[in-house]
């Protein structure tokens, strides 16, 4: 069935207004062909890239090269690329589960088909004028010219506006000559495009640029040496400098000043997509890691049987599990908007633009919480891997090495926590989404005596879905407050905006947990589906203590007296399950599912 306005919530929405299950999309819901794609894409990167992990790790450039050719092929290059432009033309959900099933092999090659199909591609297809498009997207959907994104400099990086990077217009008008250094570019190497950001005179915002290069004929071009890097270590990353780098005035993109807004919007979709290429690496870590503790046997007895280890397999199931159901869940709202503002007769290009700058929000939640759970995930795989799990030999060392990137690029974790909580205020003041409203009736809330009778929990989630509810309140009155006290200064408080955005993160990702679950119960039955409740509701035992401690520091620190008493009182009223789960045992039924089946099962 169309989704239509009404059905789809606005980005941040979620956090006032109640989703039901029927609403999201899980991956139980994928179609036939995302289910084709799906398979071809795991199949490629069983064939391609996972039996090559040695050759990856010895920094073997060229086959990173060569499997993106590959990639190319495949058509795996082109699958967000509209048709017009050599693409197939697959919706975002399709785009989004692609950049899933093709990274967890190695984050090189993750990071190259990232960076090539998202912020190298990406500027051209959402900016680029009807010229630009036909003559560089065909090349790039089909791997015969691969791109790179220069914007970070030796002096600018989380603040990426401050580049020193020059373009001066020729005395005939016809070309701009580019003058700069860039640092820690991805594809450097084997890329024959540059998407590069470079400043025209003072202004106050860089301009984007479509830069060819060509090293036989460098045009003033320059790549330094491969960085020696952590992880990633197949993943061509060098500086790049330009001297008198000669461009056609028509290679400009959108226009003047209008770059900073083409690097943060192409950084949107680059954040969903970083969060989907983290999934699969969580997936295939804890395969590995069951694999290997339903083998090893100490004290006779195999270690998958210790409660020790059961607690790491089913930690790490359900932090992958609520990564899948809060990605696919915000991809397919992106989807739908853009189907949506096409049907309003935007074209494409706007669509997806407004699409995927709408939920900027959730991407920006997405990309910290997926990053931070795919390194926890690789670092207790080596824990269960013992000592063998500190050597090269097995898979967790380069896991644990390639995920530590993962929570810099794209905006470091500091930057996008603090952009999720800075746009929500945006929205809200922009009246798109209305924050005031809901947060005063908190405050009403916490002035009246609370209710004494026992509510009945007996239905499925139904003290969870209460719970999602009072940690949305907790939200609104602790960044209700924190915004009352601090006003437009708010924004130099940044321990209180860390705090209210881990808030808000773990908010989405564990209703998010909850309404796939609860979707898929519906359809089969609580049975079947025993293991994913355990999932959901270790998921949101771990974020309620999360948001009561975020909440009590903010609190403290911002409230004094009489205020700052009530609004402990009514954090504590917040926080309180009637029943606590028992999480041990759901931790003991969720790792006997995944013991049982010898790898990530759901
Ligand atoms: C392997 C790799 C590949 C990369 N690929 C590309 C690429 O293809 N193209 C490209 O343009 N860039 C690329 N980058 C650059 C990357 O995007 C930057 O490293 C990142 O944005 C951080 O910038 P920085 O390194 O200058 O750190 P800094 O900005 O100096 O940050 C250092 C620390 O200070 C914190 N910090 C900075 N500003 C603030 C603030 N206002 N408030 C609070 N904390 C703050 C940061 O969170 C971080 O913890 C890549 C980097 C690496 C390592």
């Amino acid at each position: 069935m169309e989704a239509t306005e009404k059905d789809i919530l606005r980005g941040g929405q979620f956090l006032v207004k109640e989703t039901n299950c029927e609403d999201v999309f899980t991956p139980e819901d994928f179609s036939e062909e995302q289910t084709m794609m799906k398979e071809s894409v795991m199949e490629f990167n069983d064939r391609e890239i996972i039996p090559h992990k040695t050759r990856f790790e010895a920094k073997d450039y060229a086959l990173t090269e060569d499997v993106m050719r590959k990639a190319g092929d495949m058509g795996f290059l082109s699958v967000s690329v509209p048709e017009a432009y050599g693409g197939m033309g697959m919706g975002f959900v399709s785009t989004v589960l692609t950049c899933d099933y093709i990274s967890s092999g190695t984050g090189s090659f993750s990071t190259a088909f990232g960076a090539h199909t998202g912020i190298g591609t990406l500027p051209i297809t959402l900016y680029g004028t009807e010229e630009q498009k036909q003559k560089y997207v065909p090349k790039l959907a089909t791997g015969e010219w691969f791109g790179s994104y220069c914007l970070t400099e030796p002096g600018a990086g989380s603040d990426a506006n401050s580049g020193k990077t020059t373009a001066e217009l020729s005395a005939d008008g016809k070309s701009y000559k580019i003058n700069g250094q860039k640092m820690w570019i991805s594809n450097a190497g084997f890329c024959s495009l540059m998407i590069v950001f470079a400043r025209i005179e003072d202004d106050k915002n860089i301009t984007g640029f479509i830069v060819e290069y060509d090293k036989n004929k460098p045009n003033g071009i320059v790549l330094g040496e491969e960085e020696h890097k952590l992880g990633i270590r197949a993943s061509s990353t060098r500086q790049v400098f330009y001297n008198d780098t000669v461009v056609p005035v028509e290679n400009m993109l959108a226009g003047r000043g209008e770059g900073f807004k083409i690097a943060m919007n192409a950084l949107n979709v680059g954040r969903i997509k970083l969060a989907a290429a983290c999934l699969d690496s969580q997936r295939r870590i804890l395969s590995t890691a069951v694999n290997y503790a339903n083998e090893r046997k100490q004290f006779k007895t195999r270690i998958s049987d210790f409660g020790a280890i059961k607690t790491k397999l089913a930690e790490m199931a359900a932090s992958a599990y609520a990564g899948e159901s809060a990605t696919y869940r915000a991809a397919k709202n992106i989807e739908d908007r853009i189907a949506l503002r096409e049907a309003a007769g935007n074209s494409h290009q706007e669509a997806e633009l407004k699409g995927v700058e709408e939920y900027a929000i959730e991407c920006s939640i997405l990309k910290v919480a997926v990053s931070e759970d795919v390194q926890n995930a690789a670092d207790e795989g080596i824990q269960i891997f013992g000592g063998m799990g500190f050597s090269e030999e097995t898979p967790m060392e380069s896991a644990w090495r390639d995920a530590r990137i993962a929570r810099i690029y794209e905006g470091t974790n500091e930057i996008n926590r603090m952009l999720t909580v800075g746009m929500l205020v945006k929205k809200a003041m922009k009246g798109h989404v209305d924050l005031l409203g809901p947060a005063q009736k908190v405050q009403e809330e916490l002035m009246g005596i609370p209710s004494f009778d026992t509510p009945d929990y007996s239905e499925l989630f139904s003290e969870e879905k209460e719970m999602i509810k009072k940690l949305k309140k907790t939200f609104l009155m602790v960044a209700g407050g924190a915004v009352q006290k601090y006003g437009p200064k708010l924004e130099d408080h940044q321990q209180l905006l860390i705090a209210a955005a881990d808030i808000l993160i773990e908010i989405y990702m564990a209703e998010s947990a909850i309404l796939r679950t609860e979707k898929n119960v519906k359809r089969t039955s609580e049975k079947e589906q025993s293991a994913q409740i355990a999932m959901a509701k270790l998921y949101l035992y771990h974020a309620v203590d999360i948001v009561e401690e975020k909440g009590k520091e903010s609190i403290i620190s911002f409230a004094e007296g009489d205020e700052q008493r009530m609004l402990l009182m009514g954090l504590k009223r917040f926080t309180k399950y009637v029943n606590y789960p028992d999480i041990v045992d759901l931790r003991i039924e969720i790792a006997e599912k995944v013991k049982a089946e010898n790898k990530y099962c759901f």
